[in-house]
């Protein structure tokens, strides 16, 4: 038996065991392992902890004269709770997280130990950086980082193989104060939105204490294929996606799968996942098989911003993890899969302040003015920064994801819905005749129709959709950190709020605010509807008319993210105080080293697994067949033989796929040509998916498509 039939039959004969853990009580499970408000005020002295909410709550730095305190009860929370270590937690360039764990354990200088965490260990870490991608920022001799603790993000137990680790979420900077992490740049962003956000709502008279809340709730969606396949795949092993398998004949046409019963094999893992969610206080709300078979979404309740971008992180690391235990593996990247849907991670994005979601339509006009507004200032913040929104999401997975037939296009677009359209042309036109609904909408007057929010969602194609109290970013790729989209978002539309205050504030007294608002917005529509899609994103006619209208289309990952370090956007940037110019060449420097690095591994595999797969299959089944026409020969069959044509037919496609290997190694010898390389290996892919279709099934070393797929 080969090794993927040996696979088959253990898979089919493992028993589903009832074995699902259960919680006596999830409600007071939720949280166990997180150092939030409710433990903090149990083990702070009321003074410390006074102080430190008010840290989280303003997001300022911490008072280092409460850090010694905080520690200390940090350290007897996390040692009750099982700990040994704790670790500075950061999100480097990679786009990974990274840790470093120290235990508690310090000489008490008679010969024995004592637990110890002091303020200064909470506050700041040194890891050695050399190692982590800096584009160039700091050169490896003078690799010194630090990490400084977030406390808008709380500190916590992570659990694995039962060893229970203190973690302690911070941001990554070079000595010189350049940041190398996704969370810097991030809490600036929010800040800055955040700032402008309440600055425009003072023009509608309305002032806030506090943060403004911007707010995340991020879809995850993931593959899960039995381990026993995946080992057998240096592909999905070693890049996360098959770079060799032809689609079986049945995927997805029958759109089965989607929302589908559940099995049992997929239950238990689920509820494992949310288990150890829940202790870690991720909100973990919704389940459901996805469209592609073996594929399946994860979806959080939304949060705000920062923290659910840490959490996102913690759920693509708890994946994999439980699945391991599960003897799945978890396959977070964008297109494991060829033939069928890739994976994504929607980025359900909107700001508060107060009690007020700026995109909640409201029920009186108040709330619809100040709805109209930020929506005006969303689409035009979208208009003008689609190209840096690209961007954010390049990368060598979703470059074979975006732009199919399944998933959002390169190309930034947003979808309001028929209704809101509708409105947003009204108040283009200044309260013309052409509503749909017979009325002439005057902003703070009028209120809205109710927009019902499924009437608004059902365009599902549309890279940036406005889903009833939110956006949907629908382009990210479903490995990528949901750090980088929300920087440029919450920039632009910060832009764009500025602007808009800017023009409000210098207002003369007396005027008609609702006029002169009315007139605002009619003009960022007229200059930015060009963005406003609601049609079919996918395919052809669309990208004609794109072009047409002037919006930018970057199909692949060098020439978006070139962006990073045009003019215009460097200043931008800036401007804010989001990035400099030394942090986005840097950033550009890592993302297309890491890129060109992909590329090359891809390849070189290929090419490795052409050689040692792919052709030794093909050639063993041409010997086989040898031997059958030796037989015929021998027992006087072979004129006109059938079988001799197809030994032809075999023997020319062994002839390919060595020439296409060859060609290959040209090209990746050539270097610097990534195209091409491209180009050669999607070739070599095309004969050796051709050859699986022919040789003999006993021979294919490689799990094939249909096993790792539905075997489970
Ligand atoms: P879908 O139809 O896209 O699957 P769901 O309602 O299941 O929509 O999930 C959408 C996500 O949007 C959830 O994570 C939800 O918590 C989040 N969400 C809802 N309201 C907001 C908001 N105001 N800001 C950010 N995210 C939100
Ligand atoms: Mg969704």
């Amino acid at each position: 038996m080969n090794s993927r039939k040996s696979a088959m039959a253990e898979i089919a004969s493992a028993t589903n065991v009832e074995n699902a853990e259960r919680f006596s009580n999830f409600v007071d499970e939720f949280g166990r392992d997180v150092f939030g408000i409710k433990t903090m005020s149990d083990y702070l002295p009321k003074p410390v902890y006074k102080k430190l909410i008010a840290t989280i709550n303003t997001g300022k730095a911490i008072d280092s004269s409460i850090a010694d305190d905080v520690a200390h009860a940090m350290k007897r929370w996390a040692i009750e709770r099982g700990a040994t270590h704790y670790t500075h937690w950061f999100m480097p360039l990679t786009g990974a997280s990274a840790e470093k764990h120290d235990s508690f354990l310090e000489p008490d200088g008679e010969g024995g130990v004592i637990a110890r965490f002091s303020g200064k260990n909470l506050i700041m870490g040194e890891p050695d950086a050399s190692s982590f991608p800096s584009g160039g920022l700091r050169s490896t001799f003078e690799a010194r980082g630090y990490t400084a603790w977030d406390p808008t993000s709380p500190a916590f137990i992570k659990r694995a193989a039962g060893v229970a680790t203190l973690y302690i979420p911070t941001a990554f900077c070079s000595y010189t104060g350049e940041v190398l992490d996704k969370k810097t740049p991030l809490l600036r962003s929010m800040q800055v939105l955040g700032t402008q956000a309440k600055r425009l709502l003072k023009c509608f008279g309305k002032s806030f204490e506090g943060r403004a809340t911007v707010t995340l709730g991020a879809e995850q969606e993931y593959f899960l294929i039995d381990k026993r396949f995946y080992v057998q795949r240096p592909d999905l092993m070693q890049t996360g996606r098959t770079l060799f398998g032809a689609p079986p004949q049945r995927h997805q046409q029958l759109e089965d799968h989607y929302f589908g019963a559940i099995k049992p094999r997929i239950l238990s893992f689920m509820n494992d996942l949310d288990r150890e969610l829940w202790r870690m206080g991720i909100p973990a709300k919704t389940r459901h098989n996805e469209v592609a078979p073996a594929q399946f979404e994860i979806a959080p309740m939304f949060e705000e911003l920062n923290l659910a971008v840490d959490h996102n992180m913690l759920i693509m690391d708890a994946l994999k993890r439980i699945a391991d235990k599960h003897c799945f593996a978890c396959l977070l990247h964008e297109k494991p899969f060829a033939g069928v849907n890739g994976s994504g991670k929607h980025n359900n994005w909107s700001i508060s302040v107060g009690d007020i979601n700026l995109l909640n339509p409201g029920y009186d006009p108040h709330q619809n003015a100040i709805f109209l507004t930020s929506l005006c200032a969303v689409i035009q913040a979208v208009d003008l920064h689609a190209d840096l929104l690209r961007a954010t999401i390049a990368g060598a997975g979703n470059d074979q994801r975006l732009g199919a037939n399944e998933a959002p296009p390169a190309i930034i677009s947003m979808y309001l819905g028929e209704q809101l359209s509708d409105i947003v042309e009204q108040i283009e036109h200044g309260g013309a005749k052409s509503s749909k609904h017979g009325k002439n909408l005057k902003i703070g007057a009028d209120i809205l129709p109710v927009l019902p929010c499924d009437a608004t969602d059902r365009n599902r194609t549309s890279p940036f959709a406005f889903t009833g109290n939110k956006f949907e970013f629908r382009a990210a790729g479903s490995s990528q950190s949901c750090a980088s989209p929300n920087i440029v978002l919450n920039t632009a539309v910060a832009e764009s709020f500025d602007e808009i205050a800017t023009k409000l504030e210098s207002l003369p007294k007396g005027a008609d605010f609702h006029n002169e608002l009315q007139k605002i917005l009619s003009s960022i529509i007229r200059k930015h509807k060009k963005i406003i899609f609601n049609g079919n994103n996918y395919g052809d006619a669309w990208r004609k008319e794109a072009a047409k209208r002037g919006l930018p289309n970057y199909p692949t990952t060098p020439e978006a993210i070139k962006l990073f370090i045009k003019k215009e956007n460097i200043e931008f940037f800036e401007k804010y105080g989001v990035f400099n110019e030394v942090e986005l060449k840097s950033r550009y420097e890592v993302f297309l080293e890491e890129y060109t690095r992909k590329i090359e591994i891809e390849a070189g595999l290929a090419l490795k697994m052409a050689r040692t797969h792919v052709i030794p299959a093909i050639s063993s089944y041409l010997a086989r067949l040898g031997e059958s026409l030796e037989v015929e020969r021998r027992v006087g069959g072979g004129k006109k033989s059938k079988l001799s044509e197809l030994v032809e037919r075999v023997s020319s496609r062994l002839n390919a796929a060595i020439d296409a290997a060859d060609f290959l190694e040209r090209e990746i010898l050539k270097k610097n040509e990534l195209p091409k390389i491209i180009s050669a290996m999607n070739n070599l892919r095309k004969v050796a998916d051709a050859a699986e279709g022919e040789v003999d099934n006993d021979l294919w070393p490689l799990p094939k498509y249909c096993e790792m797929l539905f075997v489970y």
